[in-house]
């Protein structure tokens, strides 16, 4: 039987973790912490509530990075990316449970969310990037991609939590895809595609800390009471009201793998919208305090990430990601 070049490194990752995690148990070495927000951060708020599947972030984000529409059709005539590829930066899901009736109801009910870089507070595929293509901006803490850097390893495929970094696996010197928050559109003054068109404001820009406020103030107002919405940006005054969501109390990507810069808000539990119960450490960290211990500070190999992944993915049912 054939054995894809993805399944190879997938499996040569698992099988080698084993073994470097084995022997940190018997070499502990002092834990180096999550890294830490930084203090200008921005990012993005999804609200799923609020998304009505309109998909106009998605051909925004096309246009916005000079992609063309991908087909999954024969017919070819609409855009009808299932998922995020080395053609997609963004896609919106469909949740759908029983008669599906209801809007942002986890029983006989259906819901959107969004797929992206989730632009990782202490992202691992920066740490594991051997060349340093992966780089984390320590003003705005936006991640991006170098492809003059890249070797094409694939290691930050492997590492990433959310299985997002894609590669054009179609082109003969395939180039590496993911979001990069629009950074080109922001050093031109403006905010990211996704968020400029979005009709609803369940996409927004804005700086992490209110951001976060904002988040927390929807999921501490009780469901039902009237609430202004903005559009665009969190410090936007374009806003229209509506009654409060029943949301999950909790804003994903809060305390996921130590934080991320895309935070996400549902009425339907995250596991069941592809997004999997994480825990508060890094991945980032454990691998690179393990290196630390049994590698004496040489660049940390793949296998340690796959295998922290590998391992809390085999733990976390339900998480609708691709295995
Ligand atoms: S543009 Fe806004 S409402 Fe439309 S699909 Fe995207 S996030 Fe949802
Ligand atoms: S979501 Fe994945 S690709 Fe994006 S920053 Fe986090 S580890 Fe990197
Ligand atoms: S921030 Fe830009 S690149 Fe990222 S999903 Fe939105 S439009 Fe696409």
């Amino acid at each position: 039987m054939a054995v894809s070049r993805r399944n190879f490194l997938r499996g040569a990752a698992a099988g080698g973790a084993a073994a470097a995690c084995a022997a940190a148990v018997t070499e502990p070495a002092a834990a180096r912490e999550n890294l830490q927000m930084p203090p200008k951060a921005v990012g993005l708020l999804y609200d799923s509530t609020l998304c009505v599947g309109c998909k106009a972030c998605v051909a925004a984000c096309r246009d916005a990075n000079g992609l063309a529409p991908e087909f999954t059709t024969d017919e070819k005539i609409w855009d009808t990316a299932v998922d995020i590829s080395g053609k997609t930066i963004t896609v919106i899901k469909l949740y759908t449970d029983g008669t599906a009736k209801h809007k942002d109801q986890e029983k006989d009910g259906f819901a959107f969310m969004k797929r992206s870089c989730l632009h990782c507070v202490d992202p691992s595929c920066v740490s594991v990037c051997p060349v340093s293509a992966m780089t984390k901006d320590p003003e705005t803490g936006i991640v991006s991609h170098e492809p003059a850097d890249c070797i094409g390893c694939r290691y930050c495929v492997v590492a990433c939590p959310f299985g997002v970094p894609q590669f054009e696996f179609d082109k003969a010197f395939p180039k590496l895809l993911k979001c990069e928050m629009c950074k080109h559109r922001q050093a031109e003054g403006k905010i990211p595609a996704c968020a400029e068109v979005c009709p609803t404001g369940a996409t927004l820009f804005g700086p992490m800390t209110a951001l976060k406020a904002e988040a927390d103030r929807r999921t501490s107002t009780a469901p039902g009471v009237p609430t202004d919405y903005m559009r665009k940006t969190v410090d936007s005054t374009d806003v229209h009201e509506r009654p409060n969501a029943a949301y999950v109390k909790h804003t994903y990507g809060t305390t996921e793998v130590g934080g991320t810069q895309m935070l996400l808000l549902s009425g339907v539990p995250f596991e069941k919208m592809g997004y999997p119960a994480l825990r508060e450490r890094s991945y980032a960290s454990e691998a690179e305090t393990i290196q630390e211990g049994i590698y004496g500070g040489f660049v940390a190999p793949m296998a340690l990430f796959a295998g922290l992944l590998f391992m809390a993915r085999k733990n976390t049912k339900n998480h609708g990601e691709e295995e």
